[in-house]
C-alpha cells in the first residue's frame, strides 16, 4: 500500500530504512562504531576528514524492491509500509537540509523498484538536479543497483564521488541460499568489475571511489571466506574500502539462519574484528593469507587479529625498536601507524629506549612492551 506523505515523513522512514547499509564513510571502530541510541536507534557517526564527525543524509529513494534477499526487510512480499519518493522531491529536500545542516554529503540507494535501470535512473536523475541545477560540489554517493546495465553505472560515475555494489556474500553459492533473483556473477562481480575499469588510475572516472558492503552471519559464510574475497577486492579490483554489516536478527525470514555465531555471542563484535582485519590489509601491510583464523575458520572473540597472529609468530619477536624497519614495528600489538611514524621520526634524533618517549601509554604500552627490545 502506498501513503500520501509529505516529504518530510517520507525521508525520515527512507532514511531509517538505510541504517542497513554501511557502504560509506560510517565509523568502523572503537567510539566511532555504529550503536544503539537510547531510543534503541542506530547511530551512525561519520568521520570526517578534517577531524571531528558529520552528518551525512543517508536515504533510500524507494523501500519497494523486486528482489527477495532474505536477510532483507524489504524484499518483496515482506510486510512493509512501502515509500517511494521523486528524484525532484529528495533534491530539494536535500538541499534544503544542506542550507540547516551543514551536511557532509548524500548517501542515496534504493530498493529495486521495476527493474534495475529504472531505479539507476532515478538515483542519476537525483544526482543531475543536484549537481546541473543546484550546483552542489558536495559529496554523492549512489548505490549501483545489481543488474545495472553499463551505461547506467557508467552515467552513475558521471555524476557521483563514489559509488558502491553491495556485494553482501562471498561467493555465488551463498548468494543463492540467500536470494532466487541475483544473480552473483552477472548483477554484483561484472558491476564492480566495470567500476573497477573505469575508476583505475588515468581512467576515466580515476577520482571516484568505490566501496562495497558484506552482510555478516546471513548465510553460513566463515570469517575466513569474507577475509578473503575482501584480500582479493583490494588485490584484483582496487576497491577503496569493504563495510561489514552484521546481521541483524529478526529482520529478515523468520526461518533464516541465526548470525553465524555461537549463542550468547554478539554479532556486533564479530563485525568489529572483520573491520580490525580491514585496517591490518589495508593500513598495516598484512596480507589476506597471514591473517590467523580458529580451526572453525572464524576469527577469535576474545583477542584482536594482530594479537592472535603475534601469538602464533614468536618468531618474529621481539622487534627492536632502534632498527626495525616500518613493516616490522606495525606487526606489534598496541603499535599503530601513528605511533610508528613517531617511533621512526625519534630515531633519527636518537636511540628510543621506550615506548613512552613516543607516547605509547596505558593498555598499549603493557601490549607492545611484551613484543619490543630497546637494542
Ligand atoms: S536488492 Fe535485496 S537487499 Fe536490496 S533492497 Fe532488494 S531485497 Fe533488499
Amino acid at each position: 500500500m502506498f501513503l500520501a506523505m509529505d516529504t518530510q515523513d517520507k525521508i525520515e522512514l527512507l532514511s531509517e530504512a538505510s541504517q542497513y547499509d554501511l557502504a560509506c564513510a560510517c565509523g568502523t571502530g572503537g567510539k566511532d562504531r555504529r550503536h544503539r541510541g537510547v531510543d534503541g536507534r542506530w547511530l551512525y557517526p561519520v568521520p570526517v576528514a578534517r577531524g571531528g564527525q558529520g552528518i551525512m543524509l543517508k536515504s533510500l529513494l524507494g523501500n519497494e524492491c523486486v528482489n527477495d534477499c532474505r536477510y532483507c526487510p524489504f524484499r518483496a512480499g515482506s510486510d512493509v509500509r512501502r515509500v517511494v519518493i521523486q528524484p525532484e522531491e529528495m533534491a530539494h529536500a536535500f538541499m534544503e537540509y544542506d542550507r540547516r545542516e551543514d551536511l557532509i554529503g548524500l548517501f542515496l540507494s534504493s530498493g529495486v523498484m521495476r527493474d534495475p535501470d529504472y531505479t539507476m535512473a532515478r538515483l542519476n536523475e537525483t544526482a543531475r538536479i543536484l549537481r546541473q541545477r543546484y550546483r552542489y560540489r558536495g559529496y554523492i554517493h549512489l548505490k549501483v543497483i545489481p543488474g545495472a546495465s553499463d551505461a547506467a553505472i557508467e552515467d552513475a560515475l558521471s555524476l557521483a564521488s563514489a559509488v558502491s555494489v553491495n556485494i553482501e556474500v562471498p561467493g555465488e553459492a551463498h548468494c543463492r541460499r540467500l536470494s532466487t533473483r541475483k544473480d552473483y556473477l552477472n548483477d554484483i562481480i561484472r558491476p564492480m568489475k566495470l567500476i573497477s575499469r573505469l575508476t583505475a588510475r588515468g581512467a576515466k572516472y580515476a577520482g571516484v571511489c568505490q566501496t562495497t558492503q558484506f552482510v555478516v552471519g546471513a548465510a553460513s559464510e566463515t570469517d575466513a571466506e569474507i577475509v578473503r574475497y575482501t584480500g582479493g577486492l583490494y588485490k584484483r579490483l582496487g576497491l577503496d574500502r569493504a563495510y561489514f554489516s552484521a546481521y541483524q536478527r529478526g529482520l529478515g525470514e523468520a526461518e533464516l539462519a541465526s548470525a553465524n555465531l555461537p549463542p550468547g555471542k554478539d554479532p556486533l563484535l564479530r563485525e568489529h574484528r572483520l573491520y580490525q582485519v580491514d585496517f591490518l590489509l589495508r593500513r598495516y601491510g598484512f596480507d589476506d593469507q597471514e591473517i590467523p583464523f580458529e580451526p572453525d575458520g572464524s576469527l577469535a572473540l576474545d583477542r584482536d587479529p594482530k594479537q592472535a597472529w603475534a601469538e602464533r609468530h614468536p618468531e618474529f619477536f621481539p622487534v627492536r625498536l632502534s632498527t626495525a624497519p616500518r613493516e616490522g614495528l606495525l606487526r606489534v600489538p598496541g603499535l599503530g601507524p601513528t605511533s610508528v611514524t613517531r617511533i621512526l621520526a625519534s630515531r633519527k634524533e636518537g636511540r628510543v629506549r621506550d615506548l613512552r618517549e613516543v607516547g605509547v601509554r596505558g593498555k598499549r604500552l603493557l601490549k607492545a612492551s611484551a613484543y619490543v627490545a630497546a637494542e
